[in-house]
This record gives structure tokens, C-alpha cells and sequence, in this order.
């Protein structure tokens, strides 16, 4: 992800995971001459190929896209 302010590139100092499905990251961007420090909520949005062993409390939804198109 790219810093919102300057668009360089930004690295993950920490991460914490907040579920399962969401993990928030602290990102600080790499232009020295910007240096915003901020936070990503990265989280599991939808699943394309279910998983062959699913965890019963994990609910995902699954993908509208149609695959025989
Ligand atoms: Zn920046």
C-alpha cells in the first residue's frame, strides 16, 4: 500500500492480529521528507475456492463471480 499523502511506497513496522480475518498493520511510509505513520485494517473479504478443511467458526462469504462464465 502506498503512503496516502505522498504516494511512496510504505513499510509495516508491527502488526497485530484483531480475528481471524483482521489483522491491523502500522505502516510508515519510506520518503523520508513525509514519514506519515499510519494504521491498515487488512481484513479477508470474500472466499473464490472454499477451503477443503473449514474451521466450522469461520464465516466468509464466497464470491458472486460466476466461474462457468
Ligand atoms: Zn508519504
Amino acid at each position: 500500500m502506498k503512503c496516502p499523502h505522498c504516494k511512496s511506497k510504505t513499510t509495516i513496522r508491527t502488526s497485530e492480529e484483531l480475528s481471524p480475518l483482521t489483522r491491523k498493520q502500522y505502516r510508515q511510509c519510506t520518503n523520508i521528507n513525509c514519514s506519515h505513520t499510519f494504521v491498515v485494517l487488512q481484513s479477508v473479504s470474500v472466499t473464490i475456492v472454499p477451503s477443503a478443511i473449514p474451521d466450522p467458526t469461520v464465516h466468509i462469504p464466497l464470491s458472486s463471480r460466476n466461474h462457468a462464465a
